[in-house]
């Protein structure tokens, strides 16, 4: 019998659903036109970047602001903090930056890059997944020009009080700008740059059902207005001067497409993947081989998508690799950071030590998974610990 494959790993990618697919293939045949170009094929492209930016404000839930598309979420914080970095001329050496201690990549190394450069950033601890908000206040300071966070951690789940740390911001510093990382919490959670409290935002396709390689920088009216942002693209002057480049527009379309889909069945989907999480968890906890053997490493509020465990004495590219053979897909820590073979910060900040950081597999749901696939996992995991011991014996 051939098992079928389970995917457990929808926060490094999610596999895009046939209606984006079709969506695509007809926009990219029928719409093939520059949306710069000034004939009727560029205005029927250019109509449809108006109704995907639309259609993207209505799925963050406003009408207000900027959506800058982008070729996915590395690039929109890319272009959040560099170009705001850049923004003003006066923003030279010994401005701050405030981020946390376990942001994506594609956040922590660009703030490394400013810091060559003469920013002061300030990393704020999230041990147990909860923001030190204590270490976050006596760190704003007049000087403080942008705070960036993820709303949700891409390796525990954990979801930052943003809104809070909008607010003590506003207070104490209202110059500086306040972008937000969702891209894991965009159809995952409930969020607008309201409840956010955010100036920018981050979201990407590919992790809600769309292509891969588009993503989006919201931008709000005040920022664009002041000029709070620079470019870092620099070319034909598309998304407004913001992001050079001819638009990508059958994925940008989509995106659209794949947010619109998942913003209408929002409650839907997102109470299957709790159920399934919960059904995993509470078997985990009675299984007779698992419940010593693994440790759930729950954040005091976690997103449902995502779980992070730790199978104690188990290198976790192992567990990979053993249940990949089974057909089970999962991730250790994150798809980004395995490729670097280095020990997954956000863990290390969650106050996991080296060896548990490097014994943790990342769990991560889509709305198609279900309670039997969660228990397939939890017999193979199970085998896999018992297996193991044994041949260590
Ligand atoms: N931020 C977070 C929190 C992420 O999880 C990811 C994707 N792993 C990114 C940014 C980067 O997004 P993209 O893959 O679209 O470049």
């Amino acid at each position: 019998m051939i098992q079928r494959e389970i995917y457990f790993d929808n926060s490094a990618t999610t596999r895009p659903s046939k209606e984006v697919l079709t969506h695509y293939l007809r926009v990219a045949d029928e719409e093939y036109g520059n949306p710069s170009s000034k004939h009727k094929r560029g205005q029927t492209a250019r109509a449809l970047l108006t109704e995907a930016r639309k259609t993207l404000l209505s799925a963050l839930g406003t009408k207000d602001g900027h959506v800058l598309f982008t070729a996915g979420g590395t690039e929109a914080n890319n272009l959040a903090l560099f170009g705001r970095a850049y923004a003003k001329e006066r923003f030279a050496r010994g401005c701050r930056i405030i981020t946390t201690a376990g942001e994506h990549a594609s956040v922590a190394l660009p703030l490394d890059a400013l810091a060559k450069a003469g920013f002061d950033i300030v990393r704020i601890p999230t041990k147990g997944g909860a923001l030190d908000t204590e270490a976050l206040l006596s760190a704003l300071s007049p000087k403080t020009v942008l705070i960036s966070m993820m709303a949700v951690n891409n390796e525990t789940g954990a979801i930052y009080p943003t809104s809070l740390v909008s607010a003590a911001m506003r207070r104490a510093c209202p110059d500086a700008v306040f972008h937000v990382d969702a891209t894991q919490a965009f159809m995952k959670i409930p969020m607008t740059p309201k409840t956010l409290g955010a100036d920018m935002i981050t979201v990407s396709s590919h992790k809600i059902e769309g292509p891969k390689g588009v993503g989006a920088l919201w931008v709000s009216d005040a920022v664009i207005k002041n000029r709070g942002l620079s470019a870092v693209t620099l070319g034909g002057g598309q998304e407004e001067g913001l992001r050079s480049g001819t638009e990508n527009v059958p994925a940008i379309s989509a995106f659209a497409e794949a947010a619109r889909l998942a913003s209408a069945s929002f409650d839907e989907r997102t109470q299957k993947i709790r159920e399934v999480k919960e059904h995993l968890l509470s078997s985990l906890a009675l299984h007779p081989v698992l419940a010593d053997a693994v440790t759930a490493n729950l954040p005091e509020k976690a997103a449902p998508h995502i779980l992070s465990l730790t199978v104690e004495g188990f290198k976790s590219e192992t567990v990979l690799n053993d249940l990949s053979g089974r057909g089970i897909y999962v991730s250790s820590g994150s798809a980004c950071a395995s490729h670097a073979r280095n020990l997954s910060a956000a863990l290390l900040a969650f106050g996991k030590s080296e060896e548990e950081t490097d014994a943790t597999i990342r769990l991560s749901f889509s709305h198609h998974n279900t309670k039997e696939e969660a228990d397939v996992f939890l017999s193979a995991l199970a085998e896999i610990v018992e297996t193991r011991a044994r041949v260590r014996r």
